[in-house]
């Protein structure tokens, strides 16, 4: 049986004050994760903040980005082995907004998991289609193709990563995907998962989860967790979340 993983995205947000008081609030209620695990993807420069606030807690942490290169004259990139080096265990690859807003292809956000991965940290593989591919009916082929470099990597390192199923259209906007749309996506990912011989890799929902729609998400069966934005800078609302996947 997989895992379930309640995630915090916190994105562009947080400041050493507030995220103390989240960082404490989190690990206060942290039990209410029950068998799920949680964990929080901070800014760079917040990444000792969270490391020292959570050594010796349940709740872990990672970043939301990661360079494909080891190391060289790469301006403002950080390498996977500096995420290694602070006891990072995470790095989101590949969301929605990097995607769109700093033109990372599928191709390098598969190279950007491998790279993670060689390192140690667990990659969190994110893929998504926007309203027009939906409304296009192209979802299965705009995910596959977002897939298709990450498949390639093989069985191993399939089995040593997340994937997160975030649909444009729900991140942000308080539209969630129905419990019924995000499950035939998440049972076509898995199904090329298992193709590829690694059908226990986790699978979470990305898109506007609260704590009032969680529960139902968390139903599905092919739904393992969740990936948080918004929800997971208030300590309550995560929680929330996480006693839903309890
Ligand atoms: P929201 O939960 O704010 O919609 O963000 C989702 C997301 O992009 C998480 O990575």
């Amino acid at each position: 049986t997989r895992k379930r993983l309640v995630m915090g995205n916190w994105k562009m947000h947080g400041s050493l004050a507030a995220n103390a008081a989240l960082l404490e609030g989190l690990v206060a209620g942290a039990t209410r994760a029950g068998d799920a695990q949680l964990a929080v993807c901070v800014p760079f420069p917040y990444l000792a903040q969270a490391r020292d606030a959570l050594a010796g807690t349940p709740v872990s942490w990672g970043a939301q980005d990661v360079s494909v290169h080891a190391q060289g004259a790469y301006t403002g990139e950080v390498a996977p082995a500096m995420l290694a080096d602070f006891g990072c265990a995470w790095t989101l690859c590949g969301h929605s907004e990097r995607r769109a807003m700093h033109g990372e292809s599928s191709a390098l956000v598969a190279a950007k998991a491998a790279s993670a991965l060689a390192a140690g940290l667990t990659p969190v593989v994110c893929v998504g289609e926007t309203l027009d591919d939906r409304d296009a009916g192209q979802v299965e082929c705009v995910i596959g193709d977002q897939l298709d470099p990450v498949l390639a990597l093989g069985t191993q390192a399939l089995a040593r990563m997340v994937i997160a199923y975030e649909p444009v259209w729900a991140i942000g906007t308080g539209r969630t995907a129905t419990p019924e749309q995000a499950q035939a996506v998440h049972a076509f990912i898995r199904a090329s998962l298992t193709r590829s011989g690694a059908g226990q890799t986790r699978i979470l929902y990305g898109g506007s989860v609260k704590p009032a729609n969680a529960a139902s998400l968390f139903a599905q069966p092919d739904i393992d967790g969740a990936l948080v934005g918004g929800a997971s800078l208030v300590a309550d609302e995560f929680l929330d979340i996480a006693a839903a996947a309890a």
